[in-house]
C-alpha cells in the first residue's frame, strides 16, 4: 500500500543556475558548485499543507512530498529527526532575551544531526545504485554515514584526523565501517577520499559534494515552523561547519514560501564558529562574496574543525540576506557555556552547542538580541560525544 512519492523534478547548480538528471547519482555540479534538489511545489500545494502533517509519523519522513526519495522501501530509518524544541525560560532570563528555545539535535540517532543529512543520503544512494559510499569527516558525519550504511547493507569507508573524540571513533568501528585515522585535518581526509572514488568507485558523500544530506538537514526549518505552531523564531543560532543544515534551512524556508506557509519574512540567521577556525566568520566581516581556507584550525568542538567548506558562498548569502551575522567563540567559553546551558535546561550539549550559548550571550551585550527576540539555539550534538576532550585555548 505504500505510495511511491513524486520525488525531485530536477537538479540545479546553485551558482549558474543550470538544471542536471536526479534520477541518477550526482556529485557537485561541473562548475564545481553544489546541486540543489528541486519539487514541483506547485504540484503539491494543496495537498501538503501544515494540517496534513498532523499525525504523521514522528520523524523527518513525516516531510516525504519534499524529499527526494521515491520508494519508501528506501528509506533507511533508525528515528531520525523531530527532535525536541524546548523552552528554556531559565537560559532565556540569563541570557535577557524574550524567548529561548533550545532544538536538541543531540536525541537523534548517533548523538547528532548528522543522522538527518546521512539518513537522507545514504537511503537515496542505495536507490540510485550505489555499491559503497565514502566520506571524510570531523566525527559525527562518519558514525551517523556507519549507521545508516549498516541499516541499508552498504559498505562505508570513512577517514577521520586521529584526534577525532574517542567516544565517536569506537563508534564509528562498533557500526562495521572500514575506518582510517589520519595525522591532519578534515580536508587532508578528503583527499584520501577522493582518491577511494578515482581508484574504487565508491559515492562520495562528503559535505554538500552530493545532492541530498542539505535535504535532510532543511527538516530542521520545517520543524521549527511546526513546532512553534505555525511561525518561524525571530533569530536563529547555528553552530557553523560546512553549513549544511543553515543552507538546509533557508532552502527549506523558500521552499515553505512557495508552498504558501509562510511569507518574505525570514529569521535572522546567525554562524557560530569556533575563535580557532572561524573562516565564514572572517569571510562575513570582511564583505566577501566566498571563504579562504582556515590555516591551523584548531578547536575541540570537532565539528568546527573545519577550515573551508565547499558551500561558503551560499553561507554568506543566507547570512547578509535574512539580517544575520556571524560570531567566534574561543573553546573555553564554549565549555563555560555547557555547564550554564546544562544547568539551566537539562541538556547536556556538546561544545557545539555550548558555542551557540556563548554566542547569544555575546550578541545580547552587543544589542544584536533585543531583550523580546525569540531565539533557538541549536544544540547539534550530545555531550556524551565529547567525553574526554578538552579545549584548546
Ligand atoms: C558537523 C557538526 C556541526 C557543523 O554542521 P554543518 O551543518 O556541517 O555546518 C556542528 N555541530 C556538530 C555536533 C557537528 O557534528
Amino acid at each position: 500500500m505504500a505510495e511511491f512519492m513524486p520525488g525531485a523534478t530536477h537538479l540545479e547548480c546553485t551558482a549558474t543556475g543550470e538544471r542536471f538528471d536526479s534520477e541518477r547519482l550526482q556529485g557537485l555540479s561541473p562548475a564545481g558548485k553544489p546541486l540543489f534538489a528541486r519539487y514541483d511545489l506547485a504540484a503539491i500545494r494543496e495537498t501538503f499543507t501544515p494540517a496534513a502533517l498532523r499525525g504523521r509519523r514522528p520523524d523527518l519522513w513525516r516531510y516525504a512530498e519534499v524529499l527526494p526519495v521515491r520508494d519508501p522501501s528506501a528509506r533507511v530509518c533508525l528515528g531520525e529527526g523531530f527532535t525536541p524544541l524546548l523552552d528554556a525560560p531559565r537560559l532565556a532570563r540569563r541570557l535577557g532575551t524574550g524567548r529561548v528555545w533550545v532544538k536538541d539535535e543531540g536525541q537523534n540517532p548517533t548523538g547528532s544531526f548528522k543522522a538527518r543529512g546521512l539518513g537522507l543520503a545514504v537511503s537515496r544512494a542505495k536507490e540510485l545504485g550505489a555499491e559503497a559510499v565514502a566520506l571524510p569527516s570531523a566525527g559525527n558525519a562518519g558514525s551517523a554515514a556507519a549507521a545508516y550504511g549498516a541499516a541499508a547493507g552498504l559498505p562505508v569507508h570513512v577517514v577521520v584526523p586521529q584526534d577525532t573524540p574517542r567516544p565517536i571513533v569506537e563508534e564509528i568501528r562498533a557500526l562495521g565501517a572500514d575506518l582510517q585515522l589520519l595525522d591532519g585535518l578534515i580536508t587532508d581526509c578528503g583527499r584520501v577520499v577522493k582518491q577511494g572514488v578515482e581508484e574504487k568507485g565508491w559515492f562520495d558523500l562528503s559535505t554538500l559534494k552530493e545532492p541530498y544530506r542539505v535535504e535532510g538537514k532543511k527538516t530542521m526549518g520545517y520543524e521549527l515552523f511546526e513546532q512553534l505552531g505555525g511561525r518561524l523564531p525571530d533569530v536563529i543560532l547555528y553552530p557553523t561547519g560546512g553549513g549544511t543544515g543553515l543552507i538546509g534551512m533557508w532552502k527549506a524556508f523558500d521552499e515553505m514560501e512557495a508552498l504558501g506557509w509562510i511569507g518574505s519574512e525570514r529569521p535572522r540567521m546567525v554562524t557560530v564558529q569556533a575563535a580557532g577556525c572561524a573562516p565564514m566568520v572572517r569571510a562575513f566581516e570582511e564583505g566577501a562574496a566566498s571563504a579562504e581556507a582556515w590555516q591551523n584550525a584548531a578547536t575541540y568542538a570537532s565539528g568546527l574543525r573545519v577550515p573551508g567548506a565547499v558551500g561558503d558562498f551560499l553561507i554568506l548569502q543566507a547570512l547578509r540576506e535574512s539580517g544575520g551575522t556571524a560570531v567566534a567563540v574561543p573553546d573555553h567559553e564554549m565549555a563555560t557555556w555547557v555547564h550554564r546551558m546544562g544547568a539551566d535546561t537539562g541538556v547536556f550539549a556538546a561544545p557545539e552547542g555550548g558555542a551557540v550559548a556563548a554566542a547569544a550571550a555575546k550578541l545580547r551585550a552587543s544589542g544584536f538580541l533585543a531583550d523580546d527576540d525569540e531565539v533557538v539555539l541549536f544544540n547539534t550534538g550530545s555531550g556524551l560525544k565529547y567525553v574526554g576532550m578538552e579545549p584548546v585555548d
